[in-house]
């Protein structure tokens, strides 16, 4: 091993010389307490070093160890379920070493060394494999079947392989290529900062379905997609994104909490466990893995989270998953990025930003999408990123806001007022918006109903004749509106309250299946168009509005969801109810 020597420390920047040998992102230990960090600027012989804990004590003179390596992960058995930090280092296993204050400098290993998994051959002796394709399977958990998977480089005739109880580091297959053996074992290790490789990215076409349906109907995200959502706070993101985890048809989630307030990051540690997979009634945490910078690492250990949990991610997305990514929030990553950028003395960009802000975001949202894998069967797997930013103030004017809102594609906006007017989801409809709307809609007019998307713009244009609506019932009050207009206003709020509306604690009403979403909106749309007719002929709005199938139409998101039809009982009342107006109306 190699060793440099400090010259200066700022914070969790330390600048050390002697260092000609290493090369940018490298993984470095500092001082004889090995403090772990990474090399982001060469100077000639000068490294600049981020590091990942404390420095406090740490000064001129003393020794820098280079170790060669990227900062990387172990990706294999034992990754669901777990806490780890933003270099992967198991928060359990840290806790129960030291106490619950995480000692300096402490190497532990992310996978665990012990535990035996029992591994199921998918290959046999003498054949020829390549990177990427399957060797065997283990049932990590009821939930989860990890595939073990020749790694990326790696190819030849199958020599030897085995089947039984074995841990990650024995050894489960030999391959033989040009007379050269290479053992495998049930780790591969691949560096943070790179994206893993596949044969093809496709163009994503299905929707990640929620069962929210403002998400599903007005703002779907794609598999394989990006997607950002704001967090003013008191404004429902917490609860958005557990609903997302809990019901988003992803296979895997990888929560990264990259540094909010170490309350904050607690309570997602304590509530993940307790939340229930309602696919399976399991824990959720069975096919989840969290990254969580707990609140006594440095602000630099955030910038690295966001790299270990996208790397994690696109491992499962390789075995043919579909993968759902948490990042919350970026804003605190792109904060540390700043520090850091400060502390080089790099030209400060917008808000002092350094000016690769926007091309980090970048390449970091690029990671998502959905592709085929390597290997002679490729599977198709799909990583979706979804970012949570909290712009100070909610004034997504700021610089990290508009990188992101650049690159994804789909924009969630948690609006504080309406959350404030207990709308919830408090997504507002009015500035939101899903580039893959096109796409999506071919899909649900497949898959749902030929008018899906049909019904999906009309609401939207009754949302925002309404938004134009009360602006001019602010000035010349409601009654100086026509009864039609008078009657979009009601539509509206139909759509609003008892369409958009979504209470994440009711039962029934927590999740929405496509189909019950696009009955809903039937009945809704169905209703203006029939009460258009009988105000045609005279019927006033008034008696409409009196009509008593009003009030299951209010309550008609608590059917349960495997009792649809009596939504086209309700539609069919609905119709007869008004029309029966129409006959008994005075200039019929
Ligand atoms: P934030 O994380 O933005 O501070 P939370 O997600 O904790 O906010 O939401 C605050 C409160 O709003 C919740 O405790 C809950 O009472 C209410 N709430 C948010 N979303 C919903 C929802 N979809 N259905 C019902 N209540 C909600």
């Amino acid at each position: 091993m190699k060793t440099g020597k400090v010259i200066k420390v700022s914070g969790p920047l330390v600048v050390a010389e002697g260092m000609e040998e290493a090369n940018v992102y490298d993984v470095v230990l500092v001082s004889e307490n090995r403090l772990i960090g990474e090399i982001i600027e060469m100077r000639g012989d000068k490294a600049s070093i981020q590091v990942y804990e404390e420095t406090t004590g740490i000064g001129p003179g003393e020794i820098v160890f280079t170790t060669g390596h990227p900062l990387s992960v172990e990706l294999g058995p034992g990754l669901v379920e777990q806490m780890f930090d933003g270099i992967q280092r198991p928060l359990a296993v840290m806790r129960s070493l030291e106490g619950n204050f995480l000692k300096r400098g402490s190497s532990v290993v992310a996978l665990d060394r012990d535990k035996k998994w029992d591994f199921v051959a998918l290959v046999k002796e003498g054949d020829e494999v390549e990177a990427g394709d399957i060797l065997g399977t283990i049932q990590e958990n009821p939930v989860v079947i990890h595939k073990i998977m020749v790694p990326p480089g790696k190819a030849g005739i199958v020599k030897e392989i085995k089947n039984g109880s074995f841990t990650v580091k024995d050894i489960i297959a030999v391959l033989e290529k040009d007379g050269e053996k290479t053992e495998l074992d049930m780790i591969q290790e691949w560096p943070v900062r790179r994206g893993r490789p596949y044969t093809q990215k496709l163009d994503p076409t299905i929707p990640l379905v929620t069962g929210q349906r403002v998400i599903d109907a007005f703002f779907p995200v794609a598999k394989g997609g990006t997607a950002a959502i704001p967090g003013p706070f008191g404004s429902g993101k917490t609860v958005v994104q557990h609903q997302l985890a809990k019901w988003a048809d992803a296979e895997i989630i990888v929560y990264v909490g990259c540094g909010e307030r170490g309350n904050e990051m607690t309570d997602v540690l304590m509530e993940f466990p307790e939340l229930i997979d309602p696919g399976t009634g399991e824990s959720l945490m069975k096919r989840t893995v969290l990254i969580a910078n707990t609140s006594n690492m440095p602000v630099a250990a955030r910038e690295a989270s966001i790299y270990t949990g996208i790397t994690i991610a696109e491992y499962f997305r390789d075995m043919g998953y579909s993968v759902a990514l948490m990042a919350d929030s970026t804003s605190r990553w792109a904060e540390a990025l700043r520090e850091m950028s400060g502390r080089l003395e790099e030209m400060p960009g917008d808000e002092g930003y350094p000016a690769y802000l926007a091309s980090r975001v970048a390449d970091f949202y690029e990671r998502a999408g959905k592709v085929m894998s390597q290997g002679a069967e490729p599977r198709e797997g799909a990583l979706t990123v979804i970012g949570a930013v909290s712009p100070p103030g909610g004034d997504i004017s700021e610089p990290v806001s508009q990188a992101t809102l650049r690159i994804v594609k789909v924009f969630w906006g948690l609006d504080y007022a309406l959350s404030y007017s207990r709308h919830f989801p408090a997504i507002n409809w009015l500035n939101s918006y899903s580039l893959y709307q096109e796409k999506m809609d071919e899909f649900f007019d497949a898959n749902i109903s030929t008018n899906f998307s049909l019904y999906r713009k009309r609401s939207m244009v009754l949302l925002q004749e309404e938004s134009a609506l009360q602006e001019i019932v602010r000035l010349v009050g409601r009654d100086s509106l026509s009864e039609g207009d008078q009657l979009k206003l009601e539509v509206a709020k139909s759509l609003r309250e008892d369409f958009l509306q979504q209470n994440a604690f009711h039962e029934v009403d927590t999740y929405c299946p496509l189909e019950k979403q696009y009955k809903m909106l039937d009945i809704i749309l169905s209703f203006y168009e029939e009460a258009k007719k009988v105000m045609d002929t005279g019927t006033y709005l008034d008696e409409i509005l009196k009509l008593e199938v009003r009030e299951p139409i209010a309550r008609m998101k608590f059917i349960a969801n495997d009792r649809l039809d009596s939504l086209d009982a309700l539609k069919e009342r609905m119709i007869t109810d008004i029309a029966a107006l129409g006959r008994g109306g005075n200039y019929a």
